[in-house]
């Protein structure tokens, strides 16, 4: 066992402060990671406040992790001492079942081990980034390019492949029409990637108060949710739309703005169900449906497109001190546009 210092939730909804955890014994296929960066994802805040349910406590969030490998087990065969590395929203899944097998491990039938707030496959609950270390098998681990910098790479581990994953399964690409619901931590990554893509990006924002951000990150057109003629004038426009607001979405207004076969994907999740009139995906032939990070191997694949396209998230870098005070910037939607905690200040 190693004593690593880190922030955590004592209770629900009570502030994260210092304390120290206990990390186990590297094993046989396990690395230990030396934590350099930790990103702020809104999933951290909906767990740590219980808004999506029960959680375990004391609860150190974070499952955007990138750090160097500063010891590995005897088994370990894909990474060596000093490789430059991340870890995303699972530490472990059961590797047997079709899902495990053909690489969805985040659909994994019996549950993927959420990188905290679960328990691990030892039956020892799991603690996430926002620590000074972590122990993870190997299998789990993805290698950040050199061509990317740790901090902005930090959130490409949930951030990024959450977007990226659906982007990919519904072909954005040259000749598509992708709109982009939300212009937040994740939104930004969808407008990054679909436009690295090849797809023509618009963002569907509440105001235009990030405009001039989401034209330079590389949309091509922006416009406000709260101005009715954007549902007028955009209707039936979009092949694909990635919804990543967690608030409750008019879902008939937004299902309109698709054209024949379109899909809205929703990556956002609303504390509580969502209703809609089914006419408005049977006229157009419509389909809503959800996606969920990703897998292993597209998380890796993921990491590799974003370094050839010289993709990173836009971050604030933060001190650990100050993350009480970024949850609520977050909630306020007042980041610019990822949080990420430099854990050398923890
Ligand atoms: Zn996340
Ligand atoms: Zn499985």
């Amino acid at each position: 066992m190693s004593t690593v210092a880190a922030y955590a939730a004592p209770a629900a909804k009570a502030p994260l402060e210092r304390t120290t955890i206990e990390r186990r014994e590297v094993g046989e296929h396990d690395v230990l990671i030396d934590i350099r960066f930790a990103g702020i994802c809104h999933s951290d805040i909906h767990q740590a406040r219980e808004g999506w349910g029960e959680a375990i406590f004391p609860m150190v969030p974070g499952h955007e992790i990138a750090g160097v490998v500063s010891e590995v087990g005897p088994g370990v065969t894909r990474f060596a001492v000093g490789d430059r590395v991340g870890v995303g929203c699972m530490v472990d899944s059961c590797r047997e079942c079709d899902n495990c097998r053909a690489g969805r491990e985040q659909y994994c039938a019996a549950g993927m081990t959420g990188t905290y707030n679960a328990v691990g496959r030892d039956g020892e609950p799991t603690y996430g980034g926002y620590a000074q270390g972590i122990v993870v098998d190997e299998n789990y681990v993805l290698r950040i390019p050199d061509g990317l910098s740790l901090d902005v790479a930090a959130p490409l581990l949930c951030a990024g492949i959450t977007t990226y994953s659906p982007l990919k399964r519904w072909g954005a690409g040259p000749g598509s029409r992708v709109a982009v619901v939300g212009m937040g931590g994740l939104g930004h990554m969808a407008v990054k990637i679909a436009h690295a893509l090849g797809a023509e990006v618009t963002v569907l924002s509440q105001s235009l108060r990030k405009r001039e951000d989401g034209l330079r990150l590389g949309a091509d057109h922006y416009r406000a949710t709260s101005d009715p003629k954007t549902f007028e004038e955009l209707r039936g426009s979009f092949d694909l739309m990635v919804s990543t607001v967690s608030a409750p979405l008019d879902l008939d207004a937004y299902l309109s703005l698709l054209g024949t076969e379109g899909t809205l994907v929703n990556v956002g999740a609303p504390e509580e169900p969502v209703s809609l009139n089914l006419f408005s995906l049977i006229g157009g032939g419509r389909s809503l449906a959800g996606s969920q990070i990703g897998g292993i191997a597209e998380t890796q694949e993921m990491l590799d497109f974003c370094a050839a396209h010289g993709i990173g998230a836009e971050i604030e870098l933060i001190a650990a001190a100050e993350i009480n005070e970024a949850y609520e910037r977050v909630l306020d939607s007042d980041v610019r546009y990822r949080f990420v905690i430099d854990t050398a200040t923890i």
